[in-house]
């Protein structure tokens, strides 16, 4: 498991997530923010393990 960061749109917290690898280069999907509890579009892309790159934004 790697891991990723992104700003929450709602609070601005910075949130760490844990990143599969494995399961595909683009995943997308709608966690809660652990800190506002806001829901929170995710789109994660990983074209290596050392290149992840979060969007996150307000569902
Ligand atoms: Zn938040």
């Amino acid at each position: 498991m790697d891991e990723a960061e992104y700003i929450c749109p709602s609070c601005g917290e910075p949130i760490v997530i844990p990143i599969d690898v494995s399961i595909g280069v683009v995943q997308e999907y709608t966690e809660d923010c652990p800190v506002c509890c806001h829901p929170v579009s995710l789109r994660i892309t990983c074209r290596t393990p050392d290149d992840i790159h979060v969007d996150a934004e307000h569902e």
